[in-house]
């Protein structure tokens, strides 16, 4: 998830699951260092996971959802406390994605969009597609003040999306709500998970998000946390290849593509511009922590619901202190300061790695994305001093040292 979900616009880099589409905050700023500049005070993208609550067991399920509430979930009035401190963080009014488990499992859900709404909050919504995404309910979101709904279609056909989403009749409800969206003219999103798996149906996706005629496709590389750790990801050579696809099918389709946990798509995209003699293009600006930031059920404000280290809670302190000033939150705003080869990338400006990954494979928010095959010529450089080790056994060795969740399930990058 990405920017505005209310606005659509340019290809993006989000994070965290949530349909924000492109475009610059608000349309306000311009250049990624404006964009940068902004981040520091006031997030793109606010998703707030209203509940882990969820009919489903969706196999890649980043909160491993399951069917009874959190007796700690915010209550209505701290929810309300907290749509009106994302309105605190603007201006511009950050996108609140109103995500779970299945939002649609709060009664007060509708309640606390009209909130939004009344704060001039854009909001999203991501409801898990189940058959309570009927016409009634869409009808009532949108009266509500959702300006977009995601659906996940993991799939091309209900046979590959069903199976990998071990949810048999996942896929029919999944167009069936975009139908009933359609027909109430709420927009739509197409979110969608790569893995090796799901990486050979991409193009057919594609063109079934143009069919849907949804506004934007987010498209999330795999980050191994939750039920996630079970799944297999395509090698960093194939995310590259993946990724020259995305763009190139980006500019010719109708629809903005936003990327989640890919924020080198950007390095990907640029590269493809100056190739063509076009000239560097920026395809998203946010990342974990910079420009997004997650509130978790129980109120805990992390950069990313991929990464989950806590930088408070907001029962005890507001969301803008924790979001500007906490050190971590501060930390994933310096690429200088990133470990590895992304710290000395030429990219780690425009990319940075994502932060999600590199936790989750080396314990280490700040180290190196190891699904990234770009060995910066600076990295090279210090290897030849013999100041840095090859990129294999530096992973190797920060992946025995760490303790990220999906470490042990990953094959590391080649040198
Ligand atoms: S090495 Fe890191 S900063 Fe450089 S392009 Fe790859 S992920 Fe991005």
């Amino acid at each position: 998830m990405t920017p505005d979900a209310a606005t659509g616009g340019e290809a993006a880099e989000g994070t965290g699951g949530c349909p924000h589409a492109g475009g610059s905050a608000g349309g306000r700023t311009t250049t990624l260092a404006d964009r940068r500049e902004l981040y520091r005070r006031t997030p793109r993208v606010v998703t707030w996971e209203v509940t882990r609550s969820c009919p489903l067991k969706c196999v890649h399920c980043r909160a491993e959802a399951q069917l009874a509430r959190h007796p700690d979930e915010l209550t209505t009035d701290e929810g309300r406390r907290l749509v009106e401190q994302v309105a605190e963080l603007g201006p511009p009014p950050p996108v609140l994605v109103f995500s779970g488990g299945d939002p649609l499992q709060r009664p007060d859900l509708l309640e606390l969009i009209r909130h939004a709404r009344s704060l001039d909050l854009p909001a999203a919504v991501i409801p898990a597609p189940t058959a309570q995404v009927d016409r009634e309910t869409v009808r009532s979101l949108k009266e509500a003040g959702t300006r977009r709904m995601a659906l996940s279609l993991d799939g091309a056909s209900a046979g590959s999306h069903d199976e990998f989403r071990g949810e048999p009749g996942s896929w029919d409800a999944a167009l069936q709500a975009a139908e009933h969206a359609r027909a109430e003219g709420l927009p739509i999103q197409v979110n969608t998970t790569v893995t090796e798996t799901t990486r050979s149906e991409l193009p057919a996706i594609a063109d079934r998000v143009e069919e849907l005629d949804a506004v934007a496709w987010e498209v999330f590389f795999l980050v191994p946390v939750g039920r996630g750790v079970a799944l297999e990801a395509p090698s960093p050579e194939a995310h590259e290849e993946i990724m020259a696809w995305l763009y190139r099918r980006q500019r010719e389709a109708p629809f903005s593509v936003v990327t989640v946990e890919g924020p080198f798509y950007r390095r990907v995209a640029s590269r493809i511009e100056v190739g063509e003699g076009n000239g560097s293009v920026v395809a998203g600006s946010t990342s974990d922590g910079n420009g997004f930031v997650f509130v978790s059920h129980t109120g805990e404000v992390c950069p990313s619901g991929f990464l989950p280290v806590s930088g408070g809670n907001v029962r005890d302190r507001s969301l803008a202190e924790i979001y500007r000033n906490d050190e971590l939150f501060r930390d994933l705003r310096d690429p200088d300061g990133f470990r590895g080869k992304c710290g000395v990338c030429e990219y780690r400006k425009l990319c940075g790695g994502s932060r999600s990954r590199a936790w989750a494979l080396t314990g280490d928010p700040l180290d190196s994305d190891p699904f990234c095959p770009h060995v910066p010529a600076e990295y090279r450089s210090k290897v030849g001093r013999g100041e840095a080790l090859p990129v294999d056994e530096y992973f190797e060795q920060r992946r025995r040292a760490g303790d990220g969740p999906g470490a042990d399930g990953f094959d590391l990058p080649d040198a």
